[in-house]
């Protein structure tokens, strides 16, 4: 995947960097008077003086914002509304036009390291404006962690482009969670009760402990941001990777809020195709032997054999041609892998299709994939696979077989295929 391109990009880089600095500073201030946030710069000293009176005279509070607050800024109000933040660019402006030469800029410690600049950064994608009682106001989206709804806003004030001014402000944007049972729970995140989020937390809860793997930061991001790997190779149709490194997932919210199949919900089972990367990423492709991961990619070029193609004669260009694509998707030995080829019958509308997996794309993809089908589709891939011809069975077979081996039965059965001793049987393995 080219997700390590898109994020070593400069641009994206220099973000990440910038707001990691800003937080450093911010965590030095508040270990030196406990409760700071509001922070003023070193290298300004009457400021830092005027800023540390008014924290005596008592603004050295911390207050936590919920949903529908109105957080009051130098530079305006923010109201914070569920997963959004609300500026007032009437009042940005009125700030700037008051105090020339000032500039400033708003972070967030969400998933994302999010930020907005202004004047200066308006054109950015997924950002969209409001208009209220002819007020006119910018939408901020943030993109909470299912482990915590809690992120940080920063306002940096600056002065002819030097920082002058830092002040912090506490988010909680947790609004409306109940756990799995229904009760009010605080460490689900979503504007809309989304249990299946809790159970994504449980899952990464239970495997973590008692498989001693690393756990992945999941970013369920908001719409707003138009998929965050948008446009990117490698990326799926909602802009959601995992990236090779294997550190992050990141899944579109409307997969859980708005779920297109009626009974599987879609954001679980593309969380849990992710979560097989990271799986592989962790597992698989780290070690130093090397066996494993050579047998899966040999399970893939066996697989393409059937297809008629020949692995080591095609150029990695070739495969973006549409007929060699649509011939790979569609041969049975590839489609059977692919988890939308199933998720046709579970439309709860036949004119909204759910577009995932693409197993003939490469070994990853198809471990991914066969993982996900087996758990979610296990009684109508056992159909499928009954109706393969003999040479195609033999292909397929070898695939699950591989898998069993390297993973063990129970460990498969845990976590990733409940139903792999049914498969197993019906799969003559
Ligand atoms: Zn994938």
């Amino acid at each position: 995947m080219a997700l390590s391109e898109f994020i070593n990009r400069p641009s994206a880089r220099s973000e990440k960097r910038d707001v990691h600095g800003i937080f450093a500073v911010l965590a030095l201030c508040a270990s030196i008077n406990g409760c700071a946030n509001k922070a003023v710069l070193q290298q300004v000293p009457q400021l830092a003086a005027k800023t540390a009176v008014n924290d005596l005279a008592g603004q050295c509070e911390r207050k936590e914002y919920q949903d529908g607050d109105i957080i009051k800024t130098p530079v305006g109000d923010v109201q914070l509304k569920g997963w959004k933040l609300i500026v007032d660019v009437d009042a940005a402006d009125a700030y700037l036009n008051k105090f020339p030469g000032k500039s400033f800029g708003f972070y967030l410690s969400d998933g994302l390291s999010t930020r907005l600049e202004y004047p200066d950064d308006l054109t950015l994608r997924g950002r969209r404006t409001l208009i209220r009682d002819n007020r006119k106001y910018l939408i901020l989206p943030t993109f909470p962690r299912p482990e915590s709804g809690k992120i940080n806003l920063t306002l940096v004030v600056r002065q002819k482009g030097k920082e002058v001014e830092q002040t912090s402000y506490s988010l909680q944007l947790a609004t409306n969670n109940t756990d799995k049972n229904g009760v009010p729970a605080k460490q689900v995140i979503s504007e809309k009760p989304l249990p299946q989020v809790f159970e994504i937390q449980e899952f990464l809860n239970t495997i973590q402990s008692q498989l001693i793997i690393g756990r992945p930061n999941v970013v369920i991001y908001h719409p707003d941001r138009g998929g965050y790997c948008k446009d990117q190779p490698g990326c799926g149709p909602n802009g959601e990777f995992v990236p090779d490194s294997g550190g992050d997932i990141f899944v579109d919210m409307e997969y859980f809020a708005e779920p297109r199949l009626k009974d599987i919900n879609d954001g679980q089972m593309v969380f849990f195709h992710e979560y097989a990367h990271y799986f592989m990423n962790d597992r698989i492709e780290k070690p130093l032997k090397q066996e494993n991961h050579h047998a899966i990619y040999e399970n893939y070029k066996r697989l393409l054999r059937r297809t008629g193609y020949k692995p080591d004669d095609r150029k990695r260009s070739l495969i973006q041609e549409q007929k060699e694509i649509k011939a790979l998707r569609e041969h049975p030995v590839f489609k059977i892998f692919r988890e939308d080829s199933y998720c046709e019958n579970h439309l709860k509308e036949k004119d909204k299709p759910l577009e995932m997996g693409h197993p003939h794309e490469n070994y990853k993809e198809l471990f991914a994939s066969t993982l996900t089908t087996l758990k979610y589709f296990p009684q109508e891939f056992i159909m499928r696979y009954g109706s393969l011809n003999d040479e195609d069975k033999k292909a397929v077979a070898e695939e699950i077989k591989t898998l069993i081996e390297i993973m063990g039965v129970p460990l498969m059965k845990k976590f990733f295929v409940p139903e792999i001793e049914t498969v197993k049987a019906a799969c003559g393995i």
